[in-house]
């Protein structure tokens, strides 16, 4: 079973008048069928434990580990950290003009399977992955995320989950934006992944929303850069009911 560690990591961002610290000693361990949220206010620095974890170069650790199975992940590239079965849904996705949807998977999973896909049982596997998430197959023709709406954005994401088979998963908030309806779609396509139980997943919310719909096994809080209390999924109705000012007071929060 892989696991990702994360121990007591300090991450710091260059801002105008020097770096700034965002990240203040965060703990986190990930074992692959296990399902965490991190939950925490806007500016509390969720997205930038997500992109240190994936390596993103605006962003400098300076102390602290990240291991997968051992192996420290800080070491390895972005495409490394892929290989190894890491896999990051960004909050903001990029474009990527002149790559198509269908194009981008294949080269995605060709990368991190080490040899192709074999073409015949891909297409296969794409089409029913897209019907599942109720995505129109005229999609995979579309450039990677160019126009895309918030919502083809998420779906767009989770396609690329289910097909890329990660061991862990960081999905930054995966819900924001969506209607009910995209959701619970996008909910669905995390459920089908977790329940092969060869993931491991982190999610990152601002709402508890989306944990109606995706049954965390811990919930964890996360505030000025540090998670200030984890426990299991009753944490989220606490939240739901009192929200974060409790554990925000006398901090700073953007
Ligand atoms: P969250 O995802 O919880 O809303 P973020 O990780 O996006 O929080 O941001 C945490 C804090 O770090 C915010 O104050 C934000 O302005 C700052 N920050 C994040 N990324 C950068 C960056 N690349 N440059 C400067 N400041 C940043
Ligand atoms: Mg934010
Ligand atoms: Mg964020």
């Amino acid at each position: 079973m892989a696991t990702l560690e994360i121990h007591d990591l300090h991450v710091s961002v260059e801002a105008e008048n020097g770096a700034r610290e965002i990240l203040k000693g965060v703990d986190l361990t990930v074992k692959q069928g296990e399902t965490h949220a991190i939950m925490g206010p806007n500016g509390s620095g969720k997205s930038t434990l997500a992109y240190s974890i994936a390596g993103h170069p605006k962003y400098t650790i300076t102390s602290g580990t990240v291991t997968l199975d051992g192996e420290n992940v800080l070491e390895m590239t972005v495409d490394e950290r892929a290989r190894a079965g890491m896999f990051l849904a960004m909050q903001y996705p990029v474009e990527v003009p002149g790559v198509s949807v269908s194009n981008f998977l294949r080269t995605s999973a060709t990368a991190i399977r080490g040899e192709a896909p074999k073409l015949r049982t891909w297409v296969k596997e794409v089409k029913s992955a897209m019907e599942q998430l109720q995505m129109d197959p005229a999609f995979a023709e579309r450039n990677v995320n160019e126009g895309f709406s918030g919502g083809e954005k998420k779906r767009h994401e989770i396609l690329q989950l289910e097909l890329l088979k990660p061991k862990i998963a960081i999905l930054d908030e995966t819900d924001s934006g969506l209607d009910v309806d995209a959701l619970r779609q996008v909910s669905d396509g995390v459920n089908r992944v977790r329940e092969t139980g060869e993931v491991g997943t982190l999610l990152i919310t601002h709402y508890t929303r989306i944990l109606r719909y995706i049954k965390p096994d811990f919930v964890h809080v996360f505030a000025n850069g540090r998670i200030a209390e984890s426990g299991g999924a009753e944490l989220a109705d606490k939240l739901e009911a009192e929200g974060y000012e409790a554990y925000t007071k006398g901090g700073v929060s953007a």
